[in-house]
């Protein structure tokens, strides 16, 4: 026997790419265009340089009081980790252990095959509707563990919470993981259901509407018997998980609430004004209402309109994959970003 035929073997997730050029319009990986709260900045300054001898909080006690505190829930109900991907990635492990197969959308975060994958956890894509929205019907099936985005990725449509409730209403006896990445962006949280479901998990990050992906920061909230089991598998892998760094500004991202609102309005407004732009310059695309558009054109291939802008140094994301390879995903970045995108797209559709 080789040792290679004993290696755990898996496909990797595909992150966007993070190029690194002087003037690029970095629009492909939904990250905030905004810098995080100015007093995440004083405190990077004033870092007591000596404390990095130090091992960080395994707790990550400060942060979890003030995530429970701005979310009206106990500090035994919150869960951080690395970016909600390490968050993900642990409750993959912690809950579905059924052997039964998971439930998630045929389009969606392109990470949860991932992690079935290499934890070997059987799954079922239940396809979207024909207008991108989830077919609940299909989320009623036998089955080990449900998990979804809301607002789903990369269509950017948002779910009503009386369809969340649906889905968790018929399943009961499994955990029900909702993925809140852009959550921020107007729509509307499913946390005040963890007072009827404690099988609910929900997700979310400082990644996109608190600029801090670089950080690395996620989080979790549900039931304090569910986010006990998530302990005892983090504890289980790597006790000190979050940096000291990260955990100190993460506090401080919080408590200055004013500047996150202010800086999702203005995310919100920049999105809503590109809208009727783009649908202007022959686009079509589902009502979004996260930090990202997912379009198409009505003649012009996806692949086509991704190259011409790569051209320019205009970074957006495109997936040759069946359903949406003829589609768009594009951040909002700053008023000024999404004009430039738009005078070249103006110029390069002209009479298509
Ligand atoms: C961006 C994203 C995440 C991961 O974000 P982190 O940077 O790891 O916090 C998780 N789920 C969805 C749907 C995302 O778009």
């Amino acid at each position: 026997m080789k040792w290679e035929d004993n290696v755990r073997k898996v496909v990797p997730y595909v992150a966007g790419e993070q190029p690194n050029k002087a003037n690029m319009i970095k629009l492909n990986t939904n990250e905030c265009p905004y810098p995080p709260a100015p007093g995440v900045r004083k405190l990077a300054e004033e870092m007591d340089y000596d404390k990095l001898r130090l091992y960080p909080d395994t707790d990550s006690t400060m942060l979890v009081k003030e995530l429970a505190d701005y979310y009206g829930v106990k500090p035994a109900q919150v869960f951080v980790g690395v970016g909600s991907d390490d968050v993900l990635a642990t409750a993959f492990v912690t809950f579905f252990d059924s052997g039964k197969p998971i439930l998630f959308p045929d389009i969606t975060y392109s990470f949860y095959d991932v992690w079935a994958d290499l934890y070997r956890i059987p799954y079922i894509k239940c396809p979207l509707k024909d207008d991108w929205h989830l077919d609940v019907e299909l989320f009623k099936q036998p089955n080990g563990g449900v998990i979804f985005p809301n607002p789903n990725a990369p269509t950017g449509l948002f779910e009503d919470l009386s369809v969340v409730e649906e889905i968790l209403e018929a399943n009961r006896d499994v955990v029900v993981i909702v993925d809140e990445a852009y959550v921020d962006f107007g729509g509307e949280s499913c946390l005040p259901l963890l007072e009827k479901y404690d099988n609910l998990l929900v997700v979310q990050t400082f990644s996109k509407s608190r600029s801090m992906a670089g950080l690395r920061i996620g989080f979790c909230i549900g039931s304090e018997k569910m986010i006990k089991y998530l302990n005892d598998v983090k504890f289980s892998i790597n006790s000190y998980t979050m940096n000291m760094p990260s955990q100190v500004m993460a506090v401080e991202a919080v408590r200055d609430d004013a500047y996150f609102k202010s800086v999702t309005a203005k995310i919100i407004a920049t999105r809503e004004r590109v809208k009727k732009e783009m649908i202007e310059l022959g686009f079509t695309f589902p009502d979004s209402r996260t930090n990202f558009i997912f379009a198409s054109h009505k003649s012009v291939p996806a692949k086509e309109i991704f190259e011409a802008l790569r051209e320019q140094d205009i970074y957006v994301r495109f997936w040759n994959k069946e359903r949406i390879n003829n589609s768009l995903r594009i951040t909002i970045g700053t008023d000024e970003e999404m004009d430039t995108m738009l005078d070249f797209l103006r110029t390069f559709l002209k009479d298509r």
